[in-house]
């Protein structure tokens, strides 16, 4: 089989049909379909999340996602396993004694409308986004692609190969949403190597990076206050002022101290309140998000988040909740996993260059899944796997060079040999 052509026409299939974090219902349904004919051992729906850290899963907008992948005539069989719950975790076993390998790879999309430029390779190609809105613009069409052909290829290799090998899918990477709560499943707590990556991001086509720096910590926060309605002339006093606690709320919020130790953020990114001009505003609803270059700063970052919600309804006299929605952790990549990407990398014709240290600068929930591997004694590693942009990520014109696919599917490929070849 011609595992790299597979990629590509996985990646292009997968593009017409982009979902957002927790909808991935075609996109699971395609990976189960692919992966349950060759042997693969699956677990869907609720068997592979820890269902107390699923966070930012909207129910309406599951419904309505789950109601258009059966009108597009996805098999409502595997929709009913799904439970609710995109994703799936696919595990193999060779029979041999060996050690228990993860691979993981994201599945969600991005909601920005595709570009109508004819010069954008899936207009020219016709593989443009068929769901109004949303579109693959992070690559992540290009991961699960990966993943698939890697589900081939290690049946295929199944004779070479010892120990166990698990494919982690995940739901909800963006906003940082999916990867806690497929850790809590503890369904990796035996995994003694994970892997995961990300296409194109700040290398170009034939480079990888195998430390990506400034991966920053974070947690995402949504707010809700609730007032007391009154007449606002006539009984003022008997109202509570959701819409004005929020307001100060968010004041409070921006100006926060700051960690000595290096970078906090946070950001207000939304304050929808009140419900008519002549009655005492009663609900409020702040979305917010804080990063921190470590574990510490963003912890101190979220505790004062807490505390300036606590304080602000206390003194409106409202009552709050706070919801974690998103949460990602520390990239400690393991040195000797880095330098056995390296040497892989370093050894494929795709690849010219392999570079140690580069600047990433976002967040990525993949740390969650190997923070959780970590603590029952495992290895993790997540490198950057370059490929020529079209655009920046989460841009309309987003598009990357294909060449990447079969880049990182020669790091997957060889990594696995390396950890569990006999
Ligand atoms: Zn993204
Ligand atoms: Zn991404």
């Amino acid at each position: 089989m011609d595992y790299v052509k597979n990629e590509v026409k996985l990646r292009r299939e997968l593009h017409q049909i982009p979902e957002l974090g927790w909808g991935e219902f075609c996109t699971t349904a395609k990976i189960l379909e692919t992966i349950e004919p060759l042997g693969w051992k699956t677990y869907a729906g609720v068997e592979q999340v820890g269902l107390d850290a699923v966070m930012g899963r909207p129910e309406d907008f599951v419904e309505k996602s789950k109601q258009r992948a059966l009108e597009e005539g996805v098999d409502p069989k595997l929709i009913e396993r799904m439970h609710g719950y995109t994703g799936t975790i696919a595990e193999l076993d060779t029979g041999k004694p060996g050690p228990v390998t993860g691979l993981r790879f994201d599945i969600d999309c991005v909601g920005v409308e595709e570009t109508d430029l004819k010069d954008h390779l899936p207009n020219k190609e016709n593989f443009r986004s068929r769901h109004a809105g949303v579109m693959h613009s992070c690559g992540h069409d290009g991961h699960t692609a990966v993943g698939l052909t890697m589900a081939q290829w290690i049946v295929d290799h199944k004779d070479q190969l010892c120990g166990k090998i698990k494919l982690i899918f995940q739901p909800a990477e963006e906003g940082v949403r999916g990867g806690a709560a497929q850790a809590a499943s503890g369904l990796l707590d035996d995994v003694n190597y994970l892997l995961g990556a990300h296409l194109a991001m700040m290398c170009p086509t034939g480079e990888v990076c195998v430390y990506p720096e400034g991966v920053l910590c974070t947690t995402k926060l949504d707010v809700r206050f609730k007032g007391r309605p009154a007449h606002p002339t006539m009984s003022p006093h008997l109202g509570r002022n959701a819409l004005a606690c929020a307001c100060t709320c968010v004041s409070e919020l921006l100006g926060m101290a700051r960690h000595g130790k290096g970078i906090g953020c946070i950001n207000v990114g939304m304050m929808q309140a009140g419900e008519g001009r002549n009655v005492i505003p009663v609900h409020a609803q702040v979305q917010l998000e804080v990063r921190g270059e470590t574990a510490e700063i963003n912890d101190f970052m979220v505790d004062q988040a807490n505390r300036i919600v606590k304080g602000t309804a206390l003194a409106y006299d409202v009552e709050y909740e706070v919801e974690k929605v998103g949460e990602a952790g520390e990239l400690n990549n393991d040195p000797e996993l880095a330098a056995m990407v390296t040497e892989v990398a370093g050894s494929l014709p795709s690849c010219e260059r392999v570079v140690q240290h580069k600047k990433l600068g976002c967040s990525e929930d993949f740390t969650m899944l190997a923070t959780r591997v970590k603590a029952a004694g495992g290895k993790s590693e997540f490198f950057v796997v370059g490929a020529d942009r079209t655009a920046a990520h989460h841009q309309r014109e987003f598009d990357f060079d294909e060449k990447g696919l079969e880049t990182a599917f020669g790091i997957f490929k060889g990594c696995v040999m390396k950890l569990n070849g006999i």
